[in-house]
């Protein structure tokens, strides 16, 4: 047998495969994967059916089909007031974690530093290490997880290329303000740095407050990529679709490693989703549904032990379980999947050094009736 070296000797499966295959084992509800458990709009199931049966269903264009890609420009006109040129700024991808993967693979060179924000989503160290580059990571607390921005200059050294957020942030549920998006633009000015903004629930934020896309700054736009993902607007994280903006030149590179990566993503999807999404109003009253949850659960976990952290932005939320054990993160998450019948993901996965701060993390983009089994079971904790 030749020897093989593994590109990721450290990498397990993901948390998240882990805690919902133990959540079917015990039969437990699964609040651990983020997912919708309601059902995608008959609409829009309609709309792919029609484009299949139409016959759409050989290769689309490498970068997309482009009336989808002038939809994307068309919400970003009428939301935000940002210019997006369809043809030569997005690319549609295989979701987000393809987006993800595709622009880290267009910036890292091997010995490349990237700094990310702990806890982080599970693909970016990987992808990262995939490519040969290593992650620097600023390690963010409960109970609000704030940037030190002077923390993160310290961090930086000749070898830093990239910086890679999350807003709004999965798990945490928090936003950054405009004074961090600042900070950022002044640490990548200032150091010629690239950005990836993963920015896949950009319009899940609540109580008003409002999204600080990087694309507002001129600065970042000229430097990053932003991540998007239809998964989450269309409840439909199966379907693995999203897309990528960046300015011409980041998208023409980025895109000679996305005609090898998948080439183009399945067509009879992209046309209906441009039918879908003709109207702008559908993002803005995305929201208000999940605000509406988020609410309900935070309500009826009162009457648990379990005390929830703030949410302003995601489907996610964090919940302190310090008055119920003294357990560590898994193997309390273990423990509640198997025992009280509640999967949850336990937030240490997120960080690549040991860290227990007794949080779980608890998706609520679920059915009422959901929600409630999940809080009638940790009731009885
Ligand atoms: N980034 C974050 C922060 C996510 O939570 C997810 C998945 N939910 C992704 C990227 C990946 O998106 P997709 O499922 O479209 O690959
Ligand atoms: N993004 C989803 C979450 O945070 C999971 C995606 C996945 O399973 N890879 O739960």
């Amino acid at each position: 047998m030749p020897s093989f070296v593994s590109k990721l000797p450290a990498t397990p499966v993901s948390i998240f495969s882990r805690m919902s295959q133990l959540a079917h084992t015990h039969q437990a509800v699964n609040l651990s994967q983020g997912f919708p458990d309601f059902a995608v709009e008959p609409e829009l199931i309609k709309l792919v059916t029609t484009y299949m049966q139409e016959g759409f269903n050989q290769y689309a264009p490498m970068p997309g089909v482009l009336a989808l890609r002038e939809r994307i420009a068309y919400k970003y006109q009428a939301l935000t007031q940002i210019d997006v040129h369809p043809e030569t700024e997005i690319t549609i991808t295989a979701g987000g974690t393809q987006g993800l993967f595709t622009a880290i693979g267009t910036l890292i060179h091997p010995g490349d530093e990237v700094i990310i924000f702990e806890p982080a989503y599970d693909s970016y160290q990987p992808s990262v290490e995939a490519f040969g580059g290593k992650i620097v990571p600023v390690r963010l607390f409960a109970p609000d997880f704030e940037i030190d921005w002077e923390a993160v200059r310290e961090k930086i050294t000749s070898r830093t290329k990239l910086i890679i957020i999350n807003n709004p942030n999965n798990p945490t549920g928090r936003i950054l303000t405009k004074a961090d998006v600042t900070a950022l633009e002044e640490l990548v000015d200032a150091h010629g740095l690239y950005v990836i903004s993963d920015e896949v629930y950009e319009h899940l934020t609540y109580d008003e407050q409002k999204h600080q896309s990087i694309l507002y700054s001129p600065i970042l736009r000229e430097r990053g990529y932003v991540v998007a993902s239809f998964g989450k607007v269309l409840h439909a994280t199966g379907w693995k679709i999203g897309y990528v903006i960046a300015c011409a030149r980041l998208t023409e590179e980025f895109r000679k490693i996305h005609q090898f990566n998948v080439f183009s993503v399945n067509t009879p999807m992209q046309w209906a989703i441009a039918d879908y999404l003709s109207d702008a109003d559908y993002y803005t009253n995305l929201a208000a549904g999940f605000q509406a949850k988020r609410d309900y659960l935070s309500t009826a976990l009162q009457q648990t032990r379990f005390k929830v952290l703030p949410c302003e932005g995601t489907y996610f939320m964090l919940l302190d379980y310090s008055e119920v054990s003294v357990q560590a993160e898994l193997d309390f998450a273990i423990h509640l999947t198997a025992k009280a019948k509640v999967a949850m993901i336990p937030i240490s996965s997120f960080y690549s050094k040991e860290v227990n701060q007794s949080l779980l993390r608890i998706c609520f983009a679920k059915e009422k009736v959901t929600l409630d089994r999940a809080v009638d079971c940790l009731l009885h904790i």
